[in-house]
């Protein structure tokens, strides 16, 4: 029998979600002439069209996903929460938390954004896939349980990893690699044992100071949270070099059955909420060393979960980058490299470097200050 290959889930619904009329991320109002907000989702489409037109879909099983239960977006998020985002969109507009604008679609496209990585994680759980990528809107990584933040109304990868503790994994690392930290996953999993959550992002960026090295996680799950704040300006080598030695040895040290990846592609170059410098091989790069690290450590287990990324001219090809390592294709030609690729902040720069070393030593998972078994009651120290 031949191997299963990768899945890819999407649907059309998440395309149609829309915050509204605005400009940037901010509403109409004073001093906000009518414009476009950013994650209005024809650019994700276009995201999933140049994946097409590029032939590298033609890799993957595509799948339609169904829309999340109630039961499923009750791993994570309180009922009021779910009446809240139901409500707002019902009426049509309106915010369903802070800055998560929302119209009629959003609710149906928030359930079938948060059911694709639910199921996605259990299908690759039960071998049906090698590995899957979820394209899909709204984001989610800055929902709390009680709460819809910053364009994010349910938090996908935070259910998924729920999702596949229900289905019988017990050990899941979450990746994320958005250019802003996702409190909402780090404050589901904070006194958590048994899912590690390592966020890269760039430093203070958003939501403002939260994702500090210092919060490592709490009580039971002590070590089981992973910061690393990256300065402005970090581009291909500095985020190389957190893969390589940050990532990589936490990921070992704690033993995942299972690597989620929040996979955000605003840290590249050409993204207006971010000041990152990240290109299309730098996607390329840590997606490739992702599905090594799983081969080794999950049995290949790995979902990609796309969360934001608002340059509508590089994010489809950011996109590719992505997909083309999950499939296992070399690199895509990227006619956009020359604009970032020669930056002279590309190399791994000594205030970088900083924060790496810091976390080598300082980190009570790779300090070694805990035992390999893991943090917690769950461990045997
Ligand atoms: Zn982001």
């Amino acid at each position: 029998m031949s191997a299963p290959g990768p899945a890819w889930y999407s649907h059309e619904l998440c395309f149609w979600h829309d915050p509204g009329p605005g400009s940037g991320y901010v509403p109409v109002g004073p001093g906000i002439e009518p414009l476009r907000q950013f994650a209005v989702d024809p650019d994700l489409r276009r995201a999933e069209g140049l994946v097409k037109a590029s032939g590298v879909m033609d890799r993957f099983t595509a799948v339609t996903p169904a829309p999340a239960s109630d039961e499923d977006l009750l791993l994570v998020h309180v009922p009021e929460h779910v009446e809240r985002v139901e409500a707002a969109s019902a009426a049509g507009a309106g915010d369903a938390g802070v800055y998560a604008h929302v119209n009629y679609h959003s609710a149906q496209a928030a359930r079938l954004a948060a059911g694709a990585c639910a199921q996605a994680a259990v299908a690759v759980l039960d071998g049906r896939f090698d590995r899957a990528y979820c394209l899909v809107r709204p984001p989610g990584h800055h929902a709390e349980p009680d709460r819809a933040m910053a364009l994010c109304l349910y938090n996908n990868v935070a259910i998924a990893a729920r999702a596949a503790q229900r289905h019988g994994a017990r050990r899941v690392l979450i990746l994320d690699w958005d250019v802003h930290h996702g409190n909402g996953i780090q404050r589901v999993f904070y006194e958590d044992p048994d899912v590690l959550y390592i966020s890269l992002h760039q430093d203070g960026l958003f939501p403002a100071a939260s994702g500090g090295v210092l919060e490592t996680g709490a009580g039971a799950g002590a070590g089981a949270t992973l910061n690393v704040p990256l300065p402005p300006g970090s581009g291909h080598a500095a985020y190389l070099a957190v893969i390589d030695r940050v990532v990589e040895p936490a990921a070992r040290a704690f033993g995942p059955e299972l690597i989620l990846v929040a996979a955000g592609v605003d840290a590249g170059g050409h993204d207006p909420m971010g000041r990152m410098m990240c290109t299309s091989r730098t996607l390329h790069a840590m997606t490739s060393t992702m599905c090594r690290l799983a081969g080794e450590l999950t049995d290949g287990r790995i979902v990609f979960c796309h969360e934001g990324g608002y340059s509508a001219w590089y994010q489809p090809m950011l996109v590719l980058g992505t997909a083309s390592a999950i499939a296992g294709l070399p690199a895509p030609h990227d006619p956009f490299l020359h604009s970032l690729e020669h930056l002279p902040g590309q190399r791994l720069q000594p205030h970088q470097n900083r924060v790496i070393e810091h976390l080598r030593t300082r980190h009570p998972l790779l300090a070694g200050q805990l035992s390999a078994a893991g943090p917690g009651p769950g461990g045997d120290h």
